[in-house]
């Protein structure tokens, strides 16, 4: 390590949040940038500092690095994060995600902090069903199922450029699905669109059913599967990665439990842990949703020794019912409302638009 300090872009974000409390039980000194547009003021460690501020505001960004000389790592979480979003308003996707990015990258480079490690996602992988059908890997080919997919899948080319043409040092870290909670930080997006968090609000009575997005995929069941892997455990690969980053250069890692679930098998092991009966009823697919995806995380096991702890969905769930059940209206938190960020004043959903053919 060359320095103790990180700064965690969207640490008042669900996974940022967690990785921020796990740094500083480990010691690293923190400092979150969040706009908190989407993230919770609650959820960043009181150990933390806390700069709000939006990557979209250059200036701004660049402050932080001139506030915070001694950062030495950026983990950056900060981003639009919804697959079906993604497909109705693919400008804010492709153009948001990417120009914050470069703005950060920018920014780093200007104040000579070469160590990143990029929050990258599964959604890269929108196989043929038969390709899906074995673990994925880090050597198959990229194929993003939505805009989402493919501005992480920009942002990983600029970290290569970045890297050739600065030296930057990366991990960009391919999470499959984030799940469960910390007793200290848990899921609380507004609107909700995550399974997990759905589910169990259906057996808090917050929400009469919960849909499943389509039965008709070419899985066990027929709905779709996914291979959800505890947040804490996403948090502990951003550490190992970030002391591993001088020996490393340059890499790319899938990060799940390498077993798939269907949806389904979620609710069903929700009804298990819950006690709830949680109605649920089928609905058509959700546009840019690929049928299977499950990750072989054998490169950053075998390179790294990353090992989850959390194997089993119950005791994901379970973890997840816990921090629900203790915090049944999120953090509570307004947010902060003003002056919406750029990309909200773009195009209408692609759904309302009226084309003149
Ligand atoms: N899903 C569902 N109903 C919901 C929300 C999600 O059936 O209300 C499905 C979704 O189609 C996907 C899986 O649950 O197959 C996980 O979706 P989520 O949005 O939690 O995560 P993502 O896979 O988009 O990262």
């Amino acid at each position: 390590m060359t320095s103790q300090t990180v700064l965690v872009t969207g640490g008042a974000g669900y996974i940022g949040s967690a990785t921020a409390h796990l740094l500083v039980r480990a010691g690293y000194r923190v400092v979150v940038f969040d706009n908190l547009y989407q993230g919770h003021r609650a959820a960043v460690p009181q150990q933390a500092a806390f700069v709000l501020g939006d990557l979209a505001d250059r200036a701004a960004v660049s402050q932080v690095f001139d506030r915070y000389p001694d950062i030495g790592c950026v983990m950056h979480f900060a981003s639009y994060t919804l697959v079906g979003e993604s497909m109705e308003r693919p400008f804010k996707y492709l153009r948001d995600n990417l120009v914050n990015a470069l703005n950060l990258l920018e920014a780093m480079i200007a104040h000579g902090v070469k160590r990143f490690i990029l929050s990258s996602t599964a959604n890269l992988f929108d196989l043929p069903s038969d390709r899906a059908a074995e673990p994925i890997r880090e050597d198959a080919p990229i194929a993003p199922g939505s805009p989402y997919g493919e501005s992480k899948f920009f942002i990983e080319r600029a970290l290569h450029w970045m890297h050739r043409i600065y030296g930057l040092k990366y991990v960009s870290l391919r999470y499959f699905n984030a799940s469960g909670a910390l007793p200290e930080c848990g899921e609380d997006h507004a609107p909700e669109t995550h399974l997990i968090p759905l589910v169990l609000q259906v057996a808090l009575g917050q929400r009469p059913y919960v849909t499943i997005f389509g039965d008709d995929y070419p899985t066990r069941d027929g709905t779709c599967v996914r291979d959800y892997i505890h947040v804490a455990d996403l948090a502990e690969a951003h550490i190992l990665a970030m002391a591993a980053l001088d020996q490393l250069g340059a890499r790319c890692y899938n990060l799940g439990n390498g077993r798939g679930f269907t949806v389904k098998e979620v609710v069903e092991t929700a009804r298990k842990v819950t006690g709830a009966p949680i109605p649920a009823v089928i609905g058509p697919r959700r546009p840019g949703d690929p049928a299977v995806l499950v990750a072989s995380s054998e490169s950053i096991r075998r390179e790294l020794g990353w090992q989850p702890k959390h194997l089993d969905l119950e005791s994901i769930i379970r973890s997840a019912w816990e921090w629900h059940r203790a915090h049944p209206n999120g953090y509570g938190d307004t947010h902060l409302g003003g002056e919406a960020p750029p990309a909200l004043r773009d195009l209408p959903p692609a759904s309302q638009r009226e084309d003149k053919g």
